[in-house]
């Protein structure tokens, strides 16, 4: 199948106010250009320098999709990733919200970005704790930051091989950013929340996704001698 199959088909298949972010690691221009053409909306990138550098290769192809920073967000390249990127989905600390906030007050830009948790409460994964006194505390301390709009929360989650056993971390994810929407921030509207990839994005649907990540499925298997 290709790119441009795979996309329509899995665009066809989940709900319509289900965005799909495609994941461009690894991928060339002419994969994601060709992911564009096929009517990709949205593209995520894990690292500045590889936005930057596709952004360039695209030209104006780049300015038909919404960029999404997907991956660990570096504070000393947050300058580089204001202008490429529409959404930062990895904000895990009031430092780096603050980081973010200064930097886009400079350029008189308003940065939408996601609070990303750590549902699995994994060692090695970046993300808040789970726990809604925690996520809670770090959204009304970026109140008072103006250039920054926090629209949701973004969330890896375990990987397994069977989907199912992702679902209650899903519905974890689901359950705290329900209980912050009822909160009613003016600053932080809980519009989106982030999670799901390849092999998950179903059962994130089911459990109230609004946004999934997918690579491997709409551009083919990652090969193993690139950098994942
Ligand atoms: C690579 C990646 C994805 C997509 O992974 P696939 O399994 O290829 O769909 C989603 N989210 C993040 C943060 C990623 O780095």
């Amino acid at each position: 199948m290709s790119i441009t199959e795979n996309y329509q088909r899995i665009r066809q298949e989940i709900p319509d106010h289900v965005r799909i972010v495609l994941a461009a690691k690894t991928r060339t221009r002419e994969e994601v250009r060709e992911a564009i053409m096929a009517g990709a909306t949205d593209m995520g990138e894990n690292y500045v320098q590889e936005g930057e550098a596709m952004h360039q290769e695209l030209g104006e192809w780049a300015s038909k999709v919404t960029w999404h920073m997907i991956g660990d967000l570096q504070t000393n390249k947050i300058n580089k990733a204001l202008p490429v990127f529409d959404m930062i989905q990895t904000v895990d600390s009031l430092k780096k919200a603050q980081a973010v906030n200064l930097r886009a007050q400079r350029l008189d830009k308003v940065m939408p970005v996601l609070v990303e948790i750590n549902i699995g409460s994994e060692r090695t994964k970046s993300g808040l704790p789970p726990e809604l006194p925690l996520v809670e505390e770090l959204i009304e301390q970026a109140a008072s930051l103006s250039h920054i709009s926090i629209q949701g929360l973004m969330t890896m989650g375990p990987r397994f091989g069977d989907p199912e056993v992702s679902r209650p971390y899903f519905r974890a994810a689901r359950k705290i950013f329900d209980t912050l929407g009822k909160r009613n921030y003016a600053h932080a509207p809980m519009k989106e929340l982030s999670m799901g990839m390849s092999n998950t994005y179903k059962v994130a649907i089911e459990e109230g996704a609004t946004m999934v990540r997918l690579g491997t499925c709409v551009f083919g298997p990652r090969e193993a001698c690139r950098r994942t």
